[in-house]
């Protein structure tokens, strides 16, 4: 048996032996008289000329080609998903066999790993990342715990501890998990730390699965425009059960603008002015008594403890200013997540800090 054979085996039986439910779009073009779909043949008014009376193209060739070619890699490889949080969610329900197979995950991390494991019936393992030096690390057992794990969830750039996995530790849990799971690693705040992609890691391991999203750099959070990057079996084995329809029409005509090189030259301009605000905000956090611990991180926001947590986030709510507490997160006792926002916005929370500290 190869190795892509060996993957489309990892899937539930149920998925293996499924026929995709054919849409009218994706068994005939939408060129010509189209009367196969009961669309109604008049567009909306005031529709900007998007035809938004058709159904959409279930997964649009130039969007594809353009993400492929912006990610460095191919069309085949790239399912575009309601966000990475639809990803998430496909990824556990085609391979994880309810009451069977078991889900790794690192916390403190993203919460979706485990809310799709668990509507999925799938065990959770946990593999805790460990405190360091000021930095988060995966812990020394993690290629043990994740060994006998369907499916292994890392993150990096992670939320919310913002800190990076190393390519070796990842492909430590890519060759312990060959032929019998995946390892999928969430790339959602990559652009802010391009350098460290591992996308190119999936030449040598056929069962690495990359997420990336335009929801965080490319400022297109409610479009809900995700894509995951892996082998065209495992592509296969997602598209057999996405819904039939995933990407509206305004939502792929948004992401095509924001891919554009004027906006792309936008975003990266904005990303830098975001960098300088961080390092402004951090110089601000390492003055105030009240901020016990920094940790910067490596994306668009910060993580600080202070003694009262949950308190810090009631006040600065009675201010206006929404942060997020993380309390309940393991390790995250009176941790606090602040993201970095504009210049002003920056400087309200700045000012608000320096009262609620006084
Ligand atoms: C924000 C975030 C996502 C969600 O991405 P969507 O594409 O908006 O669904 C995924 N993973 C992590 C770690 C995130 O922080």
């Amino acid at each position: 048996m190869n190795k892509v054979t060996d993957i489309a085996a990892l899937a539930r039986p149920e998925i293996r032996a499924l026929k995709p439910y054919a849409s009218a779009r994706a068994l005939a073009d939408a060129a010509g008289i189209l009367l196969n779909a009961n669309e109604n043949p008049y567009p909306p008014e005031s529709d900007g000329g998007m035809a938004l009376n058709r159904y959409p193209d279930p997964q649009p060739a130039r969007l594809k080609a353009r993400l492929a070619e912006l990610y460095g890699t191919q069309p085949e490889r790239l399912l575009i998903t309601r966000g990475s949080d639809e990803g998430i969610d496909l990824l556990v329900r085609v391979f994880c066999r309810a009451g069977v197979d078991r889900v790794l995950i690192c916390p403190p991390c993203f919460g979706m790993y485990a809310l799709s494991a668990r509507v999925q019936g799938a065990e959770l393992i946990e593999a805790p990342l460990v405190e360091c030096d000021g930095d988060w690390q995966a812990p020394a057992d993690l290629v043990e715990r994740a060994a006998d794990c369907r499916i292994a969830f890392l993150c990096s750039p992670n939320n919310p501890t913002g800190n990076l996995l190393s390519s070796a530790v990842v492909e430590a849990v890519c060759a312990a998990m060959a032929g019998t799971g995946l390892v999928v690693i969430d790339e959602a705040y990559i652009e802010f730390a391009p350098e460290t992609a591992m996308l190119d890691l999936q030449r040598r391991h056929a069962n690495l699965v990359v997420l990336r999203t335009l929801s965080k750099a490319h400022a297109l959070a409610g479009c809900r425009i995700g894509t995951v990057t892996a082998d065209p079996v495992i592509i296969d084995l997602l598209r057999r059960i996405i819904a039939p329809y995933p990407l509206p029409t305004p939502s792929v005509a948004a992401a095509m603008h924001a891919l554009t090189p004027t906006a792309l030259e936008r975003s990266r301009s904005l990303l830098a002015e975001m960098d300088a605000e961080k390092k402004r905000l951090c110089e601000a956090f390492r003055t105030m008594p009240a901020v016990g611990t920094l940790w910067p991180g490596a994306a668009n926001f910060v993580l600080i403890r202070v003694d009262d947590g949950p308190g810090l986030v009631a006040a600065a709510m009675r201010s206006g200013i929404r942060l997020r507490d993380q309390s309940a997160q393991p390790a995250l006792a009176n941790c606090v997540r602040v993201t970095i926002g504009t210049p002003a916005e920056n400087d309200a929370l700045i000012a608000f800090l320096n009262r609620w500290t006084a």
